[in-house]
């Protein structure tokens, strides 16, 4: 005997149909389930979107419309203020007795969003649940022996990996037939960029969609894991799994990945190979470090998470911001990550390191700059990962790089892309400049710069360096009483 006689289930970040925990739920204890999308309106204000990532979700809710269709349920789209005002018009039309949705991993606008819905189903009388589904364990489930959020990824991830993992939902087979009053519910258009007034999306993304998505995940398992370790730090090729987008939009369940990492691990027939899978897991445990990190310190939106470092006088040059971020500082590694960001909406996460260590360490451009451009270009942009990776690069956050390490750029391309083969790739200009002479840099090549169309470095790495660390050490000693 159903629970329920007619539920909506709210997708958010949970975009499949495979192992999604409310919606699992929702279909078992509900006679009928109405699947709903709230398309919020947001139209004037993208500074933390673009089209790219919102490309990839129009994308993947189409393709979820379809998988739900083929087996007999229907995607409800409601265009409305916020989500709150959408279920509850929604409400009122269905007579719905229950609300399921899968809570916010961390985002404290998406926490917000939970409290509100909740708040308005007390309201109404109707039953709400929320279920824990985009992470393996929420902040609240990882705790220092006092008690308090972990401030170091170390013992965190020591932690995170001894607590035992929820195992995963099968694929849902079958929406049960609507009521005839929810059968005729008038729904809105799939959405796409027009919807929120954004201009077209140029930049050569991934497939959007479960099915895809799918396609990745088989991929990276069989083909990336093995050999993970070796060459995730390698920027050419596909090295690193890929599945970023699939996690930020739930195309892909985390249970269902750590699931069959955790199976690659125990397959695995060398010690090397057995070193990359449990590397790759604690890249997983990263994400949900920076998910407990912004839910337990919701400020580092907008301050340095090292509080000693708040009010650094981080310049703030429009000029050598746009240098950046087109790709045209003459430090071919960080010109090539910043074209492959513009035309493909990814960047690799070496190279995310050494662009945003070179905004902030080699230019002293304020972080915010490039975490918001980050935001505004990525596919996968995640507000935790981002804010994580961008304090991480600034030296401002937790377990950050200490701010007097300072990657050089030169010798990063020397690590990591010595043969120059992910430089030529973004920056065609240099195609037929030796690598061994990209690697050294101008300055020690004797040129002054590298190739006919290719500008001249704008800074000096070694000057710069001098000048950021007397800026930390002045603030540091400005900050002693
Ligand atoms: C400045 C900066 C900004 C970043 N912004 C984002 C962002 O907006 N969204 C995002 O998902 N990641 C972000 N990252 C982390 C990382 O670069 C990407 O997760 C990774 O490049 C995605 O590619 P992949 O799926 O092939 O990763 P893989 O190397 O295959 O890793 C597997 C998964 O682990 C997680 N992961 C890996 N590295 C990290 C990390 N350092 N921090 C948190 N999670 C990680 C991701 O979910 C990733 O999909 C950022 C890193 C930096 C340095």
């Amino acid at each position: 005997m159903p629970t329920h006689r007619l539920a909506l289930h709210w997708f958010r970040r949970d975009l499949r149909l495979t192992d999604n925990t409310a919606l699992s739920r929702a279909v078992q204890e509900a006679a009928a389930v109405i699947p709903v999308y709230a398309v919020s309106a947001w139209e004037k204000e993208h500074r933390w979107t673009g089209p790219a990532r919102q490309d990839f979700l129009c994308g993947s809710l189409a393709s979820l419309e379809k998988n739900i269709e083929a087996i007999g349920g229907r995607l409800i789209f409601r265009r409305g203020p916020d989500a709150t005002a959408i279920l509850q018009q929604l409400l009122t039309e269905t007579k719905a007795d229950a609300v399921y949705f899968n809570r916010d991993p961390g985002d404290p606008y998406g926490l917000a969003m939970d409290a509100r819905v909740r708040a308005l189903c007390r309201e109404l009388g109707v039953a709400c649940y929320d279920e824990k589904d985009a992470v393996l364990h929420e902040a609240s489930e990882i705790l220092t022996g006092g008690g308090g959020p972990y401030r170091v990824f170390t013992p965190y991830a020591r932690n995170w990996n001894a607590q035992p993992k929820a195992s995963c939902r099968p694929r849902l087979k079958q929406f049960a037939p609507l009521p005839p009053e929810a059968a005729t519910l008038p729904s809105d258009p799939c959405p796409t960029l027009a919807t929120w007034k954004l201009p077209a999306n140029t930049a050569r993304i991934v497939e959007p969609g479960e099915r895809a998505a799918r396609t990745r995940l088989k991929n990276a398992i069989e083909a990336i894991l093995p050999a993970y370790g070796e060459q995730r730090n390698t920027p050419f090729g596909q090295t690193t799994s890929r599945l970023s987008q699939d996690l930020r939009f739930g195309l892909i369940s985390i249970r269902e990945l750590h699931h069959q990492s955790t199976a690659a691990l125990q397959a695995a027939a060398t010690a090397s190979e057995k070193k990359s899978v449990q590397t790759y897991i604690n890249e997983l445990a990263w994400r949900e470090f920076y998910f407990a990190l912004l839910t337990r310190f919701p400020s580092v939106f907008d301050h340095e998470f090292n509080a000693e470092w708040r009010g650094l006088p981080w310049s703030y040059d429009p000029a050598a911001f746009t240098r950046w971020k087109d790709g045209q500082t003459g430090f071919p590694i960080v010109d090539a990550g910043m074209r492959e960001l513009q035309a493909t909406g990814f960047m690799h996460n070496r190279v995310r390191m050494i662009v945003a260590m070179f905004l902030t360490k080699d230019l002293r451009l304020d972080w915010r700059l490039g975490e918001e451009y980050f935001m505004q270009k990525l596919v996968d942009g995640e507000n935790a990962s981002n804010n994580g990776g961008w304090q991480w690069s600034a030296g401002t956050g937790a377990d950050a790089a200490p701010y007097f390490r300072i990657q050089n750029p030169w010798s990063q391309t020397k690590s990591y892309d010595p043969e120059a083969r992910y430089i030529k790739q973004w920056c065609p200009e240099l195609k037929d400049v030796p690598a061994s002479l990209i690697a050294a840099g101008p300055k020690a090549s004797g040129r002054i710069t590298l190739a006919p169309h290719y500008p001249a470095p704008m800074v000096d790495h070694s000057e710069d360096r001098d000048r950021t660390l007397a800026m930390f050490n002045q603030h540091r000693q400005q900050q002693r009483p």
